[in-house]
């Protein structure tokens, strides 16, 4: 199962949103300020969405 973590602390949400941008399945999406992951099944572990992260914030894991 892929387990998807976002640094809340390092995540600019809005102001950035990079990572909503990129990721080609819609796992990564806005609501208002802040960055929601959903439905992780459809994750495809790509993992653009960590490359263009300008601060580490997410990590994805799969086990
Ligand atoms: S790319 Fe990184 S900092 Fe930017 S919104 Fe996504 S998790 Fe937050
Ligand atoms: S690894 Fe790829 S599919 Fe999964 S959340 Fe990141 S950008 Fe989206």
């Amino acid at each position: 199962m892929v387990k998807i973590t976002i640094n809340r602390d390092e995540c600019e949400g809005a102001d950035c949103a990079e990572c909503v941008d990129v990721c080609p399945m819609e796992v990564l999406i806005l609501e208002g300020d802040e960055i929601v992951i959903q439905n992780t099944e459809n994750c495809s572990l790509c993992e653009v969405c960590v490359d263009v992260c300008p601060n580490q914030a997410i990590k994805i894991e799969d086990d």
